[in-house]
């Protein structure tokens, strides 16, 4: 079964999709299982995929970038995340910075910080969230203060995806005391900057083997050339960046569904009962088919964001987060566990790795090892109302 057909795909992103699926199922889904159990980071299949042109450089191809379209992306996310989310995350948030310069930089700043990501030699991330919260933008605490042609940065940065193994970062600070929506900016901030220094968030539920961090800045000093863009336009520069991604991570969620209901059907196909396989059951067949129907609904939502996005230019509105709510529906997520019964269970069986990924990705999948043990089923609303803050493990 695959339920990741060309179908809703563009013409011109289906041989990308082909090389996706072929790494993945080579390189990424025979490891994932080990980097789910250790949470180590992919370093060795992440250089892989850089080499084989699949990852770190989702930026424009004057600076040595891949040149992908938005389809290219996500077609590569879904078949990522169908072999393995906590991988496939650490695989597409690589040049996660790199992607906000290229957005928001200058062509000086482009041509300086883009083409070492290319050549597969620099990772990248980006700091917003800090730890009492990362949905309101507009009252984030890390301040940067301006000191001759140099500015200074002080706070905590939060869930910080690569914080630890980046070569550099993009910190969102506050440059602009009265606060609000002008009064943020945006620096890139080398990680071996004196005042530096990021500890690795153990114990993540799901997405194991993608890493994140708390970063500590304690009076960390960047030229004031690192501002991308005009200084104080950072809230907005950053929500125009999140416009494009929750397009990619709708694609989180299709593709560990896909994982997950591939494993369900192929067992309930073969799994025997009362002298017939499970699957001839009818209200297992009942579930099987609305599990398939959702998935469809989902999957066709998250390509007519792309299809939008093609015919109108930027993403915006409806067109922005495509089928990510839908996706991300928990019926959905339960069922393929549900017709495996006690199967489901075993700590390392595949299926727990998926599901527990799936809980709300991809922010929300990571929950504290409290939970590990009680894989959601009944009541998803105390894990959507803590989002990632379920994650701590004194939670
Ligand atoms: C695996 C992982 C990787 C991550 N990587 C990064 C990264 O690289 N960089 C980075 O900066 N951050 C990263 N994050 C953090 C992520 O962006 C945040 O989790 C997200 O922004 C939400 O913030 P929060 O978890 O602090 O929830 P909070 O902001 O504390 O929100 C708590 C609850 O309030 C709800 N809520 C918030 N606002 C409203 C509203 N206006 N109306 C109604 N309800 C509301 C939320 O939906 C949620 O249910 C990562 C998180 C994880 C788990």
């Amino acid at each position: 079964m695959n339920l990741l057909t060309d179908t809703p795909i563009p013409e011109e992103s289906r041989e990308i999709k082909a090389r996706a699926r072929a790494f993945a199922d080579e390189r990424i889904r025979p490891e994932a299982m080990a980097h789910d159990a250790t949470g180590e980071f992919p370093i060795e299949i992440l250089r892989a995929a850089q080499e084989a042109g699949l990852a770190g450089r989702y930026f424009p191809e004057a600076y040595g970038g891949s040149g992908w379209t938005l389809a290219d992306r996500l077609a590569v996310i879904e078949e990522w995340f169908r072999a393995d989310g906590g991988i496939g995350l650490a695989l597409q948030l690589a040049d996660f910075g790199a992607k906000v310069v290229a957005m928001h930089g200058s062509d000086e700043q482009r041509s300086a910080w883009l083409p070492p990501v290319a050549e597969g030699n620099r990772i990248t991330g980006l700091a917003a969230t800090e730890p009492r919260g990362g949905s309101d933008l507009a009252g984030m605490g890390t301040t940067a203060r301006r000191e001759g042609d140099e500015y200074v940065l002080d706070g905590e940065k939060y869930w910080t995806s690569n914080g630890v193994v980046a070569d550099w970062i993009v910190v969102y600070a506050r440059t602009d005391e009265a606060g609000g929506h002008d009064a943020y900016s945006l620096f890139i901030v080398p990680t071996d900057s004196p005042g530096y220094e990021a500890e690795t968030i153990d114990d993540k539920m799901g997405l194991r083997a993608s890493q994140q961090a708390r970063v500590e800045l304690d009076g960390v000093r960047v030229p004031a050339s690192n501002v991308l863009g005009e200084p104080n336009r950072g809230f907005y520069q950053i929500a125009e960046f999140f416009n494009y991604g929750r397009i990619v991570v709708a694609g989180h969620g299709i593709g560990l569904a896909a994982a997950a209901i591939e494993e369900a059907w192929d067992y309930v196909h073969e799994r025997e009962l009362y002298d017939e396989v499970v699957a001839d059951k009818q209200t297992v067949r009942h579930e099987l088919v609305d599990m398939r129907e959702r998935f469809e609904a989902a999957r066709a939502l998250t390509w007519s964001g792309i299809d939008r996005r093609r015919r109108r230019g930027a993403p915006r509105g409806r067109g922005a987060p495509g089928g990510k709510p839908d996706q991300q529906d928990p019926p959905r997520q339960r069922v393929p566990g549900r017709v495996r019964g006690g199967q489901r269970r075993p700590a390392r069986h595949r299926l727990r790795a998926l599901v527990r990924g799936e809980l709300k990705p991809p922010w929300r999948a990571a929950l504290g090892p409290e939970h590990d043990r009680r894989p959601p089923r009944h009541d998803q609303a105390p894990f959507r109302v803590r989002l990632a803050h379920l994650a701590s493990h004194e939670w």
